[in-house]
């Protein structure tokens, strides 16, 4: 027999997660179902940790809007939970005179955001704050922080749970069948295969996202955005970091620039860098390690020899450039496709869901609620 639920959410990340806890709040019957034998192993359990303020993105994007409200949705819902957090802050620092007007720019993108609380900091108030960070300028982001992502998607899952939702792990969709007018048929493998039929899906499956709706019969191919992995390497630091907030660069192409974060136990890491890659692979390369030293160094001058050790790897599913982009707004932003883009009733694809998906995961979910009940 095929059981006919409200919803299915494809992958137990964060953000799968967070859509698929706002969609059993909903009161709908919500399956969730992982292909991993826990939640959270995929790129949710591979990045910085960061609970962004919401700066670099253009105005009017997903990625901006998302950010600023989710960031405001996270310590709300950390704070009620007990999920472990710190509002550290953050500085971006120029390094050399050349970075100034970049550093100004971001504080004006910051603005058009709504993030109103960035201060410009003069080489000598960034070094009294920071004493071991060399920089000519920098801009101080006091409601950055950084947040324990695994006691937040535990948090998600039990909320999903007590809202009646029932989470299948070791459970991949392996295809499945649009039918118009009627549930969508999902077919689900594993320890013990199934089909489900539903009235509502959202393909949460992160990198996987496009393999997912192509396995589906009845999406339009075209409809699928391309995507390309851009892996991100970091490297850990052996003893204490001299710093007590988090140090950015001014932005590099595809990524933030190597930074260094912090974790709630004071451990520092470096990273992550842009390495475009084909095939999903978490291994650093050691050999990457002259390039974090020189990036680190411009603005920590005293990072020591040999302190740079090789740590872990995530994977960021960017949007291809040029790529079709549904109703997205724009490249490099989030996409989050709904009927419109592809034409199939009480579907929503999550393309693209890179840096800040943490931060946004709530908006994120109220978002698409907000798209399937519109269509
Ligand atoms: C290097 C790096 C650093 C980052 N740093 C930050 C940061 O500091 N702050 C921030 O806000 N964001 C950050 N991000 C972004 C953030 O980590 C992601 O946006 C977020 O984790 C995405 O969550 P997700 O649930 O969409 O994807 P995932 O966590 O990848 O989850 C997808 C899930 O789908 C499952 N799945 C796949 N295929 C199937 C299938 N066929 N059937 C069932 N399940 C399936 C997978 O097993 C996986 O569990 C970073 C990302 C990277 C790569």
């Amino acid at each position: 027999m095929t059981d006919t639920v409200d919803c299915v959410v494809i992958g137990a990340g964060v953000v799968g997660l967070a859509v698929a806890r706002a969609c059993a709040q909903q009161g709908w019957e919500t399956v969730l179902v992982e292909a991993e034998n826990a939640i959270g192993t995929g790129t949710s359990s591979r990045n910085s940790e960061v609970i962004h303020a919401g700066i670099y993105y253009p105005q009017g994007s997903l990625k901006a809007r998302l950010c600023v409200q989710g960031k405001h949705k996270l310590y709300a819902c950390c704070e009620e939970k007990g999920v472990e957090y710190s509002r550290c802050g953050k500085l971006i620092v120029a390094t050399h005179e050349g970075q100034l007007d970049a550093l100004r720019a971001i504080g004006a993108a910051a603005a058009a955001n709504g993030v109103d609380d960035l201060r410009w900091l003069e080489r000598d108030e960034a070094r009294a704050k920071e004493p071991a960070l060399d920089c000519v300028a920098a801009l101080e982001s006091p409601s950055t922080g950084i947040v324990d992502s695994h006691g937040l998607m535990l948090a998600l899952q039990g909320d999903f749970e007590a809202a009646g939702g029932m989470l299948a792990l070791r459970s991949p969709v392996t295809g499945g069948a649009v039918r118009p007018g009627e549930p969508t048929l999902l077919e689900v493998g594993g320890d013990e295969p199934m089909e489900l039929l539903a009235k509502r899906v959202v393909n949460s499956a992160g990198l996987y996202a496009q393999q997912v709706a192509a396995s589906i019969e009845g999406v339009p191919s075209e409809s699928i955005a391309p995507g390309r992995y851009a892996k991100g390497n970091y490297y850990s630091l052996a003893g204490a970091a001299p710093f007590a907030r988090l140090i950015y660069p001014v932005p590099e192409e595809g990524g933030l620039g190597v930074h260094l974060t912090i974790d709630l136990g004071r451990q520092a890491r470096f990273g992550p860098d842009v390495e475009w890659i084909d095939t999903i692979d978490y291994t650093v390369d050691p050999g990457r390690a002259a390039t974090f030293y020189e990036a680190i160094r411009r603005y920590w001058p005293a990072l020591p020899d040999g302190a740079l050790q090789p740590g872990y790897a995530g994977i960021r599913p960017k949007l291809a450039a040029g790529g079709r982009r549904g109703d997205g707004h724009g490249d490099g932003d989030f996409m989050i496709q709904d009927a419109r883009g592809h034409g199939v009733s009480g579907l929503v694809n999550l393309y693209g869901i890179e840096s800040p998906g943490l931060t946004a995961s709530l908006a994120i979910a109220d978002e698409v609620v907000e798209r399937l009940n519109m269509n």
